[in-house]
């Protein structure tokens, strides 16, 4: 693999960095992802931010012109990537939207649909919101339970959702729904456009270990949704969940990318903290450095590996699964360390006015783990198929109308 750039990628960059020094003041920028509560205020200034590279052609840049996107190559929207991240722009606010709603309306959308939603979605005009996990289903989503039933006005939605990110911000989410409850369980499953203003969503919210309010609590009560928001066939929700699925597995850390604090935050903070400690400790934590440093770069190369995939059109298999293990374990360690660096201070960040990025990452970090598939079924994943071990679930003719792990998140 060559990782210079051809003439054309150095141009681009060359020009995304004149771009990003000169529009500095009306960007966002930040330390990594999970470190500031998603209040209005913040999240209007990523809006606007996300806004900003849209209209400069820095956001969507694969996506089909006709709908907004820049028709580009992944290796264009890689340089860009990088840019960004160059320059510590924060990363977009409308990420459910981006690498999860918009991919899943491209490829099963209507035609009215992409038009209506795409352009709006890649600037954040609309934000998005996905609403697939139930008290009772999250792992194993075939089970959930909120029904959709067709009336002559259009489908009532009836049920709850839960860990819904971002929902009290956003203005559309793509809904998961039982349409027919005699079918196998993941064969009577629809999927729909819901308006998240519509009569009979109530949104609440649900306050994280760390203090911030990123999810909620979404109850639909009779709520009617327009047959012309259906995204799909009628009980065919599940294929159209998987694509949704697929693209969260490489949009949640598995094009290597980091999930916590940036790393080069971690090395100013080290660099800073390391000579106050006894000689026996930096010893130490210099090695623990050096250990997040190379995972971290181990998780960027195998991103380069499915940018890659992508840019010769085929589809990336399990190794969007390690990728995610991978970055999760990264976005700890950083936590970790940056917290021992502090050591008691990290406590006592709060109550002093101090440095408390590090005890809000440690805190988000089992959460993440969580998001978008957790590390026990990501590894059942790599097992079953990276591996070749045998399934999580004995094929008996019981098991046979269960979902297979390795389809469910
Ligand atoms: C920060 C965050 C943001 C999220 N955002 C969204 C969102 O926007 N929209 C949305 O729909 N959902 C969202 N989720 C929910 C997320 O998808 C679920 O939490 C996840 O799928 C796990 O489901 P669960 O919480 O019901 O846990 P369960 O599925 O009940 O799992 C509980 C535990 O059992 C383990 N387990 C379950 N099945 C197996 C198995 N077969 N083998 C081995 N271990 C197993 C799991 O790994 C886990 O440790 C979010 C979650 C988090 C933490």
């Amino acid at each position: 693999m060559n990782f210079d750039d051809t003439p054309e990628q150095a141009r681009l960059r060359a020009e995304v960095r004149q771009f990003l020094a000169a529009h500095h003041d009306e960007l966002a920028h930040g330390d990594g992802a999970y470190l500031e509560e998603p209040g209005h205020e913040r999240v209007d200034e990523l809006r606007r931010t996300q806004a900003v590279l849209f209209d400069a052609g820095y956001m969507g840049l694969t996506w089909p012109e006709e709908y907004g996107g820049g028709g580009g190559t992944n290796a264009q929207q890689a340089v860009i990537n990088e840019e960004l991240h160059r320059a510590r722009v924060a990363g977009p606010v409308g990420h459910v939207g981006l690498g999860m709603c918009g991919p899943t309306i491209l490829r099963h959308g209507s035609e009215d649909q992409k038009q209506r939603y795409i352009r709006r979605l890649l600037r954040a005009d609309d934000m998005w919101c996905q609403l697939f996990s139930e008290p009772g289903g999250g792992s194993d989503l075939a089970a959930l339970r909120t029904k959709a039933t067709r009336h002559d006005d259009g489908w009532h939605v009836q049920g709850q959702k839960v860990w819904t990110t971002l929902a009290q911000h956003c203005r559309f989410g793509i809904l998961l729904a039982r349409t027919n409850p005699e079918a196998a369980r993941h064969r009577g499953l629809t999927m729909f456009v819901i308006d998240m203003e519509a009569p009979g969503v109530t949104v609440r919210p649900l306050r994280q270990m760390n203090g911030h309010h990123s999810f909620n609590e979404v109850f639909l009560d009779d709520v009617v949704i327009a047959d012309s928001e259906r995204l799909g066939d009628v009980d065919d929700g599940w294929r159209v969940a998987l694509t949704t699925l697929m693209n969260e597995r490489m949009a949640v850390g598995g094009g290597g990318g980091e999930l916590g604090v940036r790393s080069d935050v971690l090395v100013s903070h080290a660099n800073r903290l390391l000579p106050r400690l006894s000689e026996e400790r930096r010893v130490l934590a210099v090695e623990a450095l050096g250990r997040v440093l190379v995972e971290s770069l181990a998780a960027r190369y195998s991103g380069y590996r499915l940018q890659t995939t992508l840019e010769k059109g085929e589809h990336p298999g399990p190794e969007s699964s390690a990728g995610k293990l991978t970055a999760v374990r990264v976005a700890h360690a950083t936590a970790d360390l940056g917290l021992r660096l502090l050591g008691e201070d990290a406590v006592l960040a709060r109550s002093r006015d101090g440095d408390w990025r590090w005890a809000s990452a440690a805190a988000s970090t089992p959460g993440i783990a969580l998001a978008g598939g957790t590390d026990e079924i990501l590894r059942n994943i790599v097992g079953e198929r990276v591996l070749g071990l045998p399934p999580d679930r004995p094929r008996t003719p019981a098991a046979a109308t269960a979902t297979p792990i390795a389809e469910s998140r």
